[in-house]
């Protein structure tokens, strides 16, 4: 709790950072966070545990915003200790990702020009969903992904970069994959080996996997991986290495609020690319509350311009049944 003194002492932001952060983006933030030490009370933490418990207790104590600095990881913490609370979410990006900056339109690539997003304080109020009871703002993987993050260790990223993910992928498409199924709330039921679950559209960077997605349609997209693509995946990691194949149709892809998902053995699940651990069954549901967000009134990145877009559409007209054309 703040102690009241009799000087005047200007608010400073709780900011939550990973002093450990091993991206070239860590050097930079650390710089503008002492150069910018006089607004923030700064809390370097040892773990996502910690960043998360700290989160909370700041979100009891009514603080109304709470800075996560660092990449999806130090974000995916923060969230989890804001959800349900009033308290706002300010976003530094400072990973080598910051998925769910982009898809909000907040300025990755310049930490003073995403503290002034913070610095306007407009807020929006996005969807939360959880996955077995943990929160996240962006997506959810489970199989195949997870088990890519789970495979692919810090060395080997440091050492191999991008490729460090491909070498994982081409050994867990070497075994045998989970029999995954999936039951939706409204009955729906698709089998497969891996699930994408999207609350935004965009996946890992800037690639817009969940073309229909949004962030305030209290709906998750969802992706259900068939075993043929798992075939066509490791038949055809030539084409996407070269940027992408077709995996139309070896996939299935709907909407709903939640759905539950079971596998035949426990298999690795990510959130907003954090492994959450292993599960045999993975209940996916929006939570009661939606999480308060410090973002650009006009953002420049097009995902979010659509979502803004489809906003100011709604609500949708009824369908129009077109008259045949005679001509
Ligand atoms: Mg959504």
């Amino acid at each position: 709790m703040r102690e009241e003194s009799g000087m005047s002492i200007p608010r400073r932001y709780p900011l939550i950072f990973n002093p450990r952060a091993r991206s070239q983006k860590g050097g930079r933030t650390r710089q503008f966070l002492m150069e910018h030490a006089n607004r923030f009370a700064l809390y370097a933490t040892n773990t996502g545990q910690e960043a998360m418990e700290l989160s909370k207790k700041f979100a009891d104590e009514g603080e109304p915003v709470v800075i996560a600095a660092g990449g999806d990881g130090t974000l995916n913490a923060v969230v989890s200790g804001l959800a349900g609370s009033h308290t706002a979410l300010g976003v530094m990006p400072a990973g080598t990702m910051n998925v769910f900056a982009r898809e909000l339109g907040i300025p990755q690539n310049s930490l003073p020009k995403a503290f002034e997003v913070i610095e306007k304080g407009f807020i929006r109020e996005v969807d939360l969903f959880s996955a077995n009871g943990s929160p996240f703002v962006q997506m959810a993987g489970v199989g195949f992904d997870a088990m890519v993050i789970e495979e692919t260790k810090w060395e080997s990223k440091k050492m191999l970069g991008p490729l460090a993910y491909l070498l994982s992928a081409v050994k867990i498409l070497g075994e045998k994959p989970p029999k995954i199924e999936v039951i939706s709330v409204d009955g729906r039921r698709e089998t497969g080996v891996a699930v994408l679950c999207g609350n935004g559209s965009l996946y890992g960077g800037q690639f817009k996997l969940f073309h229909k997605a949004s962030n305030f349609d209290s709906m998750l997209d969802v992706i259900v991986f068939k075993e043929a693509g798992y075939r066509l995946v490791l038949d055809s990691l030539h084409g996407i290495a070269l940027g992408g194949i077709d995996l139309c149709s070896s996939t299935s892809y709907f909407q709903s609020e939640g759905l539950t998902v079971r596998s035949n053995r426990p298999v690795p699940v990510e959130i907003d690319g954090e492994l959450l651990g292993r599960f045999e069954e993975v209940v996916f549901t929006e939570t009661c509350s939606r999480l308060r967000v410090l973002a650009p009134e006009e953002p420049c990145g097009t995902p979010f311009a659509d979502a803004v877009k489809s906003l100011l559409q709604w609500p949708p007209k009824p369908y129009e049944v077109q008259a045949t054309k005679t001509l």
